[in-house]
């Protein structure tokens, strides 16, 4: 069997470590993610590494090195409900393979690897995100332990059920010399690659994000009372303002409204308040600055007699990847490497807190992921593995 038909295969294997038969479902401290660091853990050590658990459940194996340094590498082995196979555990088993071609040559590098396959980057348990990288950042606060799940366990709770220390999850977090840099394999979850008919991709930056909510509030009333032209109808504005915005942006800006609640909701009555999401990001920070900015007004101007509020709710700087460590992997690829930007977010957002960050984008088939249809070639698992190993020869 080829590496690459192996990490295929592995995809297989932890596609069937699920909460919910039949689909992939793989939560934070689960059933499920036990059963996947039984393999993981597994497929480690015949690497060649030794291996630990820390407190918030993220997976650690170490390839030893002849010299003092050390490059990270992984990527996260929580899922989405009913999430794809490659989705994070591609990035986890690509970092094992090019592991295990070292070892299989009983090649040192100068430097170690750690290969860190997280706990939780997608949220779905706890409704919060890279709870594993920022545990190794040192950017977990103790708040956080106090969430529930669905069920009312706190996170707490299922960090220490899953075996972790949760009064020390500072141990958790990186101390030692800065690390190299981290490096993370993972699916393009976009169709850039695949339109331009290319494998893998080399990341520039990961994308800033600005989310805001907005209420439209104009007046409910009777559907087949009030004329037409005496109507303060919410739903009206806020629809008006949702079909302008693929307009009103420009470049490599994206923005999208993808939640809308219409009250009171009846079909006999004039919408008089609507609640609608907006999300903008960008590789620019400024450039998502100002374009959140036209857009905020864009949605004020709708209509003189509706009320729009504005509330911003969360916004996170793009990440820019290093030029040192993207230089490498294009050298890596060769003549023709392309560069694209992640509109996602990634762990690489918060392993930017300790040390520099690069990504390997690998083309996935209609750019779709969050999704059983997910799916990626061997022969471009292939080609990523190859990239990496040749990345690592050249560090
Ligand atoms: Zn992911």
């Amino acid at each position: 069997m080829t590496p690459a038909e192996t990490v295929m295969k592995r995809c297989d294997v932890l596609a069937a470590c699920t909460e919910e038969p039949g689909s992939i479902t793989r939560p934070f401290a689960s059933e499920a993610m036990r059963c996947a660091h039984r393999f993981v853990e597994q497929w480690m050590r015949e690497a060649g590494m030794t291996v630990t658990r820390d407190n918030i459940g993220n997976l650690r194996g170490r390839y030893e090195g002849a010299g003092p340094g050390l490059l990270l590498l992984g990527s996260h082995l929580d899922s989405v409900r009913d999430a794809g196979r490659y989705d994070g555990p591609l990035g986890v088993l690509v970092a094992i393979a090019a592991v295990q071609r070292l070892h299989d040559a009983e090649k040192r590098l100068p430097f170690a690897i750690e290969v860190l396959a997280f706990a939780d980057e997608e949220g779905l348990r706890f409704g919060s995100t890279y709870l594993g990288s920022r545990a190794v950042a040192g950017k977990l606060e103790d708040a956080e332990l106090r969430r529930t799940d669905p069920d009312g366990v706190t996170m707490a709770d299922a960090i220490r059920r899953f075996g972790g220390d949760p009064e020390k999850l500072g141990d958790d977090r990186w101390s030692g010399a800065r690390p190299i840099g981290y490096v993370e394999v993972h699916i393009e979850q976009g169709p850039v690659l695949e339109a331009i008919g290319l494998p893998v991709g080399v990341v520039s930056a990961i994308a800033g994000q600005s989310r805001y909510e907005m209420t439209f509030s104009g007046e409910a009333g009777h559907a087949g009372t009030v004329p037409m032209a005496q109507r303060r109808d919410a739903l009206v504005a806020a629809a008006t303002f949702v079909s302008a915005v693929p307009a009103a942006v420009h470049g490599d800006v994206v923005a999208t409204v993808g939640k809308l609640s219409v009250k009171p909701g009846a079909a006999n009555v004039i919408p008089g308040r609507v609640e609608v999401s907006l999300d903008v990001r960008s590789p620019d920070d400024r450039t998502r600055e100002s374009a959140s900015h036209a857009l905020l007004g864009l949605a004020r101007r709708q209509s003189a007699d509706i009320a729009v509020q504005i509330t911003p709710v969360s916004e996170r700087a793009a990440v820019a990847c290093s030029p040192r460590l993207t230089a490498l992997l294009s050298e890596a690829i060769g003549e023709g490497a392309v560069s694209v930007a992640s509109g996602a977010g990634h762990d690489g957002v918060y392993m930017s807190e300790i040390t520099d960050i690069a990504m390997l984008f690998v083309r996935c088939k209609g750019g779709i992921s969050h999704n059983p249809a997910e799916s990626v070639t061997e022969a471009d698992v292939a080609v990523a593995l190859d990239v990496l190993s040749r990345f690592l020869d050249l560090l």
